[in-house]
Formats: structure tokens, C-alpha cells, sequence
């Protein structure tokens, strides 16, 4: 393509970068607005006992209604994090997760962890476990019926300040789960450590199980690395029963992804807490 445009090719790639940065500002702007608009929602998706089916817990996933569509987290929550707007909108996932579990406790269904992503600009900032202690005191949602995910570049960044982070959260009651395990580069040292109750195998891994077998190596290597330190382990991104049907050979406890449910509206989340 520059070949094509010849001597204007400074004007292009000008052109080019100048319209990134515009449409940056133009989304940021939008996604200032977008809490006061009320333009976000929550889609819940079922976390499943492998073994017998049982929905044991809903991991709450962030979708941006805009005015020009529906917005995925890939390209937004990078923005956020960037430009600390994760620290809002962090706040208000929170909320409205653990206020949504209560509602599904008080309407008499059996109770579940919902659990919430949280991004290492959220811990960074020191304060989460006030702000943990102060969204359990509101909503009335006990803390073992709340999960945190983080993922392995979080311990990573700063060990010691997480460790401690980790800790008090844990003596809250609240859960702690690897997000994406397998990806990063956190040492197992660090995992035999840190206060973590379940590792969520990335579903990169469990995509590949039928065509990989160093995938299938790997899913059946984290299981028993899990087991051996006493964690719950997930696989994330179920698709297929044979996926399915090797995870529960493997002994993997529980599991997500699109053969059980796709992440659905709190509506239809409670339908499925009914069957
Ligand atoms: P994650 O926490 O690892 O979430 C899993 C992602 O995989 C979700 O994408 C989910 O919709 C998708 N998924 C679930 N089952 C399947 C499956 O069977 N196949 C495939 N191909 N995908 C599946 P989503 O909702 O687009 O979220 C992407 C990422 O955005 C999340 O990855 C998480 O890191 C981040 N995110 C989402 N909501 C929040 C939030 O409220 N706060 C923060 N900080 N991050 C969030
Ligand atoms: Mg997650
Ligand atoms: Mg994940
Ligand atoms: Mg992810």
C-alpha cells in the first residue's frame, strides 16, 4: 500500500494516526459518559459443578450498551485501565454484582458465588478491601458469596503489596481465583504462597484439547498442580462435549463456556437458576 501511494505516504500514515487518535478521544468521551448514561450491563455466566451439572456460581461480565452499539470488554477495559476510568466503572460492577446475588438469595434460590474481574489498576490503588467491606455492608451479600478474579500478572507486579491485598480479602471471607492460568508468567512459588482458592485454566488451552496434545498436557498438568495445593480448579471456555467429557476424566471440578451457556441477562440467568 505505500508502494501505491508513492510520494503521499507520509500523508497517509499521518491521516491514519491522526483518525486512531481522534476515535480514541471520541470512545473516551463516550465512555466518560457511559455510567451517568446508565449505558452498562452485567451478562452473568454459569459456573458449573462438572461432575453433577449444578450451577454453583455466576462469573458477571461487563457490556457496554452505546449509543452506537454494543461495545465488547476486549475493546474498552483497556481504555479504562489505561485512563483509570476502571476505577468507576470497577466500583459499579461490584455493586451491582453482589446486589444482584442478594436479590437471587432474598428470591429464594439456592445461593452462588458470583464473581467478579478485577484489574490491577483496582488493586494497585490500595483501597479495594474497604471498598469490598463497604459493597458487602450495602448490598447484604455475605462475603463467601463473592468471588474476586485477577489474573497472573497482578501477583506479578507488585508481589508483596497483592500478597497483602490477597490476605485481607481472604480474611473478609471473599474468594480469590487465577483468571487465565497458563498465560502469564507467574512462578509457582509465588502460587504455593499466595492466598487463592481456585486457578481458571485459559481457555486457550481447553480450545485446543482435541487437536493439541501439549494443550491436553497442559489442561491435565494445572488440574493436578491445582489438586496438590488444595485449589478448586476451572476450565474456562467450554465448547464441545468432548472438551467437556476429558475435563471431567481429568478430574477438573468445575467449568465454563459456551455448551453450557453463552453469559446471558440477569432475566435469563434466573431462568436458568430455576431448571
Ligand atoms: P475473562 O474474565 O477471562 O472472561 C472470559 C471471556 O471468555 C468472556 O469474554 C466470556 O464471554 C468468554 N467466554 C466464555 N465462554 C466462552 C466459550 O466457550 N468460548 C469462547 N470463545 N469465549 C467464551 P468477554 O465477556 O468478552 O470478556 C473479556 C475479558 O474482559 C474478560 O476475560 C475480562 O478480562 C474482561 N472483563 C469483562 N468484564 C469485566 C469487568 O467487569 N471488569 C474487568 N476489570 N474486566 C472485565
Ligand atoms: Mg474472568
Ligand atoms: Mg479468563
Ligand atoms: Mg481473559
Amino acid at each position: 500500500k505505500a508502494k501505491e501511494l508513492g510520494r503521499n505516504n507520509f500523508q497517509y500514515f499521518a491521516t491514519e494516526m491522526n483518525d486512531t487518535a481522534t476515535d480514541r478521544l471520541a470512545l473516551l468521551n463516550r465512555l466518560r459518559q457511559a455510567i451517568p448514561n446508565h449505558e452498562f450491563v452485567l451478562h452473568y455466566q454459569p459456573k458449573i459443578n462438572l461432575a453433577n451439572g449444578d450451577i454453583i456460581g455466576a462469573e458477571a461480565l461487563i457490556r457496554w450498551n452505546s449509543a452506537e452499539g454494543m461495545v465488547s470488554p476486549g475493546s474498552f477495559i483497556p481504555l479504562a485501565e489505561e485512563t483509570g476510568l476502571i476505577i468507576p466503572i470497577g466500583v459499579w460492577v461490584l455493586e451491582t454484582a453482589c446486589r444482584q446475588n442478594r436479590a437471587w438469595q432474598l428470591a429464594g434460590y439456592a445461593p452462588i458465588t458470583i464473581s467478579v474481574n478485577l484489574s490491577s489498576r483496582q488493586l494497585a490503588r490500595g483501597d479495594i478491601v474497604e471498598q469490598v467491606e463497604q459493597v458487602l455492608a450495602e448490598t447484604g451479600l455475605e462475603a463467601q458469596y463473592l468471588e474476586l478474579e485477577i489474573t497472573e500478572s497482578v501477583m506479578a507486579s507488585d508481589v508483596e503489596k497483592s500478597f497483602a491485598l490477597l490476605t485481607r480479602l481472604r480474611l473478609l471471607g471473599v474468594k480469590i481465583s487465577l483468571d487465565d492460568f497458563g498465560t502469564g508468567y507467574s512462578s509457582l512459588s509465588y502460587l504455593k504462597r499466595f492466598p487463592v482458592d481456585t486457578l481458571k485454566i485459559d481457555q486457550s488451552f481447553v480450545r485446543d484439547l482435541a487437536t493439541s496434545q501439549d494443550s491436553a498436557a497442559i489442561v491435565k498438568a494445572i488440574i493436578s498442580l491445582g489438586h496438590n495445593l488444595n485449589l478448586t480448579v476451572l476450565a474456562e471456555g467450554i465448547e464441545t462435549e468432548e472438551q467437556f467429557q476429558f475435563l471431567l476424566k481429568s478430574a477438573c471440578n468445575e467449568g465454563q463456556g459456551y455448551l453450557m451457556s453463552r453469559p446471558v441477562s440477569h432475566q435469563h440467568f434466573e431462568l436458568l437458576l430455576q431448571r
